[in-house]
C-alpha cells in the first residue's frame, strides 16, 4: 500500500493550483489554519520563538501575498459555527496557503479539544485530508507547558481530567467527557485510534512505526499522548513526513527546528507604538477570572451586563470610555462566574448572549482607537476575534510572549500602528494583563 505518511503527489490541492501565487512555493515551510483568534496566536507566538518567520492573517486573504514568512498562519474563526461553514472557511484558507506555496499543514485547534456535539475538529480533519490526499493524521492537543496533558487518550488540565476542569462550564463549549477518542468518534467518518505515551517514550521511530500499523488496519484519525515537552519532541519528529498534522499549538513548536528555520529569537527590547491602552475581557474562563479581579485594583473598569446591553445597548459603556484618560490603565469586561453566565443565557440564549457581549466588546475597541488607544489586551478567543475583526486587522507580524502561548503582536488599523495581545481564555498568570502592559513601557 502507498506511504500513509505521504499524501502523494496527485493531492487535489496542487491540482487545483498547481499555478501557484507564482513566487518561490519553497519559501513556506508550514502552513497553519488556527480555528479561532487566540489559538492562532499562540501558534504563531510559540512558531516564533525559535526565531524563525511568521505572519499570522485574520481570515483568508483575497490577494496574493506580497511576501511569505517560514510559517503563516491563518486565524479564523469557525470553531463553534455549523460544521459545513467550519469546513468552507478551512478549505478555503488550505487552497490559500497551498497556492501560496504550503506544502506541509497544521490545523491548529484548543488545547482543551473545545467543540460542541457537532464539533468541528473531526469534519474539518477529514475534509483537509480529503483535499490534501492524505490517509492518516494525529490529533494532539497536550501543552505540557500550560498544563495540558493527554494520558492513554484522556485529557487533563493540570492534575484534573478535562471533564472536571473549569472547562466543564464553558459557555460556548462545555466540555463533558475527558475522552479524546470518544470525543472524536461522532465527528468523524474514518476509524480513530491511539498511539499511547508507552509508545511515544520509546521514541520516534517506534511511534512511526505504530502510526503505520494503524494505517494498516484503516485507522485514519490517530491521538496521541503527551505528557511533557519531550514527549511533543518525539511527535513532531515522527510525524514531519505527514502532510497534515492537527493538534494544539505546542506539538507545532518544534518543527521549525526540524525544518531547519531559526534566526534571532524574539524577545527583548522592542518598540509598541505610543498611545493609550485597554483590557477588554469577553472570556469567562478560571483563569481570566482571576486577572479580570486582580486588574481591578490597579485600572478603572466597566462591567458589560449583557442583560443591560440587551435593552440600553452600548450607550452607556461608550460614555464611560469617553470619559477616561486614553493614557490611564482601564479595563471594559462582561467576565463573570459561571452561575451568572448560565441565568443570562437562560434568559437571552446561548448564541444571543455571546453575540451581544462580543458585539459591545468589538464597537468599544474601535471607539477606543478613535479615542487614541493603541495597545490592546484582549481576553477570550471569540472576543479577540470580534474585535480584530472590527479593527479591521489582516496581517500581524508576531512578537515576542507575555506568557505560554500569548505573544504580543504589531500591525496596523485605520491606518494607525497597533499593538495587540489576544489571549485565549485560561492562559496566563493572575498578573496578565499588567505583565502584557508592563513589557511595553
Ligand atoms: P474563552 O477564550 O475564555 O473561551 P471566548 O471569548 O472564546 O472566551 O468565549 C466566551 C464567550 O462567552 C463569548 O462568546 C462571550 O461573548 C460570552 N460571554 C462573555 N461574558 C458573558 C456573560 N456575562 N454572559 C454570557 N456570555 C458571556
Amino acid at each position: 500500500m502507498s506511504n500513509p505518511l505521504d499524501g502523494g503527489a496527485g493531492s487535489r490541492v496542487f491540482c487545483a493550483f498547481t499555478e501557484g501565487f507564482g513566487h518561490g512555493r519553497d519559501k513556506m515551510l508550514m502552513g497553519c489554519i488556527a480555528d479561532d483568534f487566540t489559538g492562532a496566536t499562540d501558534l504563531a507566538g510559540l512558531l516564533a520563538r525559535s526565531g524563525a518567520k511568521v505572519n499570522l492573517r485574520i481570515g483568508v486573504p483575497e490577494a496574493a501575498p506580497s511576501e511569505v514568512a517560514d510559517f503563516e498562519v491563518i486565524a479564523l474563526k469557525c470553531r463553534t459555527e455549523p460544521v459545513a461553514d467550519a469546513v468552507a472557511q478551512t478549505r478555503a484558507a488550505l487552497a490559500w496557503l497551498a497556492r501560496a506555496g504550503a506544502e506541509r499543514f497544521f490545523w491548529k485547534y484548543c488545547s482543551t479539544f473545545d467543540s460542541t456535539a457537532e464539533g468541528n475538529i473531526g469534519p474539518v480533519s477529514e475534509a483537509l485530508m480529503a483535499d490534501l490526499g492524505v490517509s492518516q493524521t494525529i490529533y494532539c492537543p497536550a501543552f505540557p507547558e500550560n498544563g495540558r496533558s493527554i494520558f492513554m487518550g484522556n485529557l487533563f488540565v493540570g492534575e484534573q481530567p478535562l471533564a472536571e476542569s473549569p472547562m466543564k462550564d464553558h459557555p460556548l463549549t462545555p466540555m463533558r467527557d475527558s475522552n479524546l477518542m470518544r470525543l472524536l468518534e461522532p465527528q468523524v467518518r474514518g476509524a480513530v485510534g491511539l498511539a499511547n505515551r508507552l509508545v511515544v517514550e520509546k521514541g520516534a521511530a517506534a511511534l512511526k512505526a505504530r502510526l503505520a500499523a494503524l494505517a494498516a488496519d484503516g485507522v485514519a484519525h490517530v491521538v496521541v499522548d503527551a505528557v511533557s515537552d519531550r514527549d511533543l519532541d518525539v511527535i513532531a519528529e515522527a510525524c514531519l513526513e505527514m502532510k497534515l498534522m492537527t493538534g494544539g499549538s505546542a506539538v507545532a513548536m518544534p518543527l521549525p527546528r526540524l525544518l531547519g528555520a531559526g534566526g534571532t529569537v524574539a524577545g527583548g527590547a522592542f518598540s509598541a507604538p505610543e498611545g493609550g491602552a485597554i483590557v477588554l475581557s469577553g472570556s469567562c474562563s478560571a483563569m481570566t477570572r482571576a486577572q479580570v479581579a486582580a486588574y481591578l485594583h490597579q485600572a478603572a473598569g466597566f462591567r458589560l451586563d449583557p442583560l443591560e446591553l440587551a435593552e440600553h445597548g452600548v450607550g452607556p459603556a461608550r460614555d464611560w470610555l469617553a470619559k477616561q484618560d486614553p493614557m490611564a490603565a482601564k479595563i471594559m469586561y462582561a467576565t463573570a462566574e459561571p452561575a451568572a453566565v448560565k441565568a443570562v443565557q437562560a434568559k437571552l440564549g446561548v448564541g444571543k448572549a455571546g453575540q451581544i457581549v462580543e458585539d459591545a466588546l468589538a464597537e468599544l475597541a474601535v471607539l477606543a482607537r478613535e479615542l487614541g488607544t493603541r495597545r490592546f489586551v484582549v481576553a477570550g478567543g471569540e472576543t479577540s476575534g470580534a474585535v480584530t475583526k472590527a479593527l479591521r486587522v489582516e496581517t500581524l507580524r508576531v512578537g515576542p510572549e507575555v506568557a505560554p502561548g500569548v505573544p504580543w503582536s504589531f500591525t496596523r488599523s485605520a491606518g494607525h500602528d497597533i499593538a495587540l495581545t489576544l489571549k485565549s481564555g485560561n492562559f496566563g498568570a493572575e498578573t496578565f494583563f499588567d505583565d502584557a502592559l508592563g513589557m511595553l513601557t
